[in-house]
């Protein structure tokens, strides 16, 4: 084959993505990796990683994604500022075109194209979409600065950013369609002991029906909540509701569940449908979704390749 087919060519950033590359880069594949438009994947949001093994003094998500940048990188991958826009999959050498144009070529393609945030789907959303909505707490909050503003959502995400406005806005509603949690105890802990101290507050089994403003920014939020409406006025409303796999641009290609997360498990644990695409981390894991799973995923990732390349 000709010399300019890359070996190994990575699509995303984020921990799954980093850490094949680091993995393809020791076993000599060249790996080249596309960093997407969210270099370093969703964990750049977090304003602090607590359970990533051995980092107890709780980095930045930023500063971690560098680390691993620079990881691979110093190893030689090369990483390439732009996203995929289509892909041909089938056949023994893969296609995939940049934004720029520009056409790769490759014998192997890893997909760890991650998540991204999940709206409710309301006309307001798109209305006041960075006049106050948003759905990363880290980028925006600073806007919000002793003012009040509003999480949606009761997983783990919801809870890390609203303990996180906490600490900048003068309170956070926490509003969640039901009375259960799936963030961790001792998140939910700290969030209720802030609402001892005034700074929070719960509107639980509350289901957020309309966002309003004055035309130009968010001013109110509307739930329902027990069959009866409340207007919350504030300033800022954070969607927290989840994330859907950023995989359209390989649909058709390569097989996908009915939510869009890739197949893989065909014959090694991230073989996809087709033969020589591997697929790691949150775009194929509906279930763990965490830093720490995908960084394991894109390691399996890269021994695949290793795997498929070595025949
Ligand atoms: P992602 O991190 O989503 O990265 C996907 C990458 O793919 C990005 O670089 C993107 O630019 C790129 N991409 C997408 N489409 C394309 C394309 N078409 N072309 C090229 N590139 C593309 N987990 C924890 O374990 N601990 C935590 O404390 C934690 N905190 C979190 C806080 C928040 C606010 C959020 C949202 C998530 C948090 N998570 C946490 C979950 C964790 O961030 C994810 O599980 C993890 O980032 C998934 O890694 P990934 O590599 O699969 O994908
Ligand atoms: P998640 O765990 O899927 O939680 C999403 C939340 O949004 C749920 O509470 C869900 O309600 C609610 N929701 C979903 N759709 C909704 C809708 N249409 N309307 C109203 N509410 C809706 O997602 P996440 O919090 O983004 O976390 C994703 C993954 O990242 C998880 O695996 C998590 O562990 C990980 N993560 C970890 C950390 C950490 O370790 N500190 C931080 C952030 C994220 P229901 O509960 O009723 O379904």
């Amino acid at each position: 084959m000709a010399d300019d087919i890359i070996n190994m060519l990575i699509v995303g950033s984020g921990p799954a993505g980093c850490t094949a590359a680091i993995y393809g880069a020791r076993a000599n594949l060249s790996p080249v990796l596309i960093e997407g438009s969210q270099p370093g994947g969703q964990l750049t949001t977090t304003p602090e990683i607590g359970n990533w093994p051995g980092a107890f003094a709780n980095p930045s998500g930023y500063d971690l994604m560098e680390t691993l940048k620079k990881h691979a990188t110093m190893l030689g991958t090369k990483f390439l500022s732009d996203r995929v826009v289509s892909a041909s999959l089938a056949g023994e050498v893969k296609e995939l075109t940049l934004g720029s144009g520009e056409v790769l070529r490759a014998r192997t393609v890893v997909i760890a194209t991650g998540a991204s945030a999940r709206y409710l789907g309301l006309e307001g959303e798109r209305t006041y979409m960075g006049h106050g909505v948003s759905a990363c707490a880290t980028c925006d909050g600073f806007f919000f600065r002793k003012k009040e503003v509003a999480v949606v959502g009761g997983g783990a995400a919801a809870f890390t950013e609203a303990i996180f406005l906490a600490s900048l806005c003068s309170k956070v509603y926490l509003i969640h369609r039901r009375d259960g949690f799936r963030a961790e105890a001792v998140q939910v802990d700290r969030l209720r002991a802030l609402e001892q101290e005034g700074k929070a507050e719960f509107v639980l089994n509350a289901r957020v029906t309309d966002l309003r403003g004055d035309g130009t920014k968010l001013t109110s939020v509307v739930v329902e909540q027990g069959g009866k409406e409340r207007e919350i006025p504030l300033a800022g409303v954070f969607m927290a509701i989840g994330h859907v796999p950023q995989t359209e641009v390989f649909k058709g290609g390569i097989e996908t569940d009915a939510e869009g997360y890739i197949v893989v498990g065909k014959g090694r644990a991230t073989a996809t449908s087709v033969p020589g695409v591997f697929a790691a981390g949150d775009c194929a894991d509906r279930t763990y979704r965490q830093a720490i799973t995908s960084a394991g995923s894109g390691c399996q990732a890269a021994l695949d390749v290793e795997h498929y390349l070595n025949g």
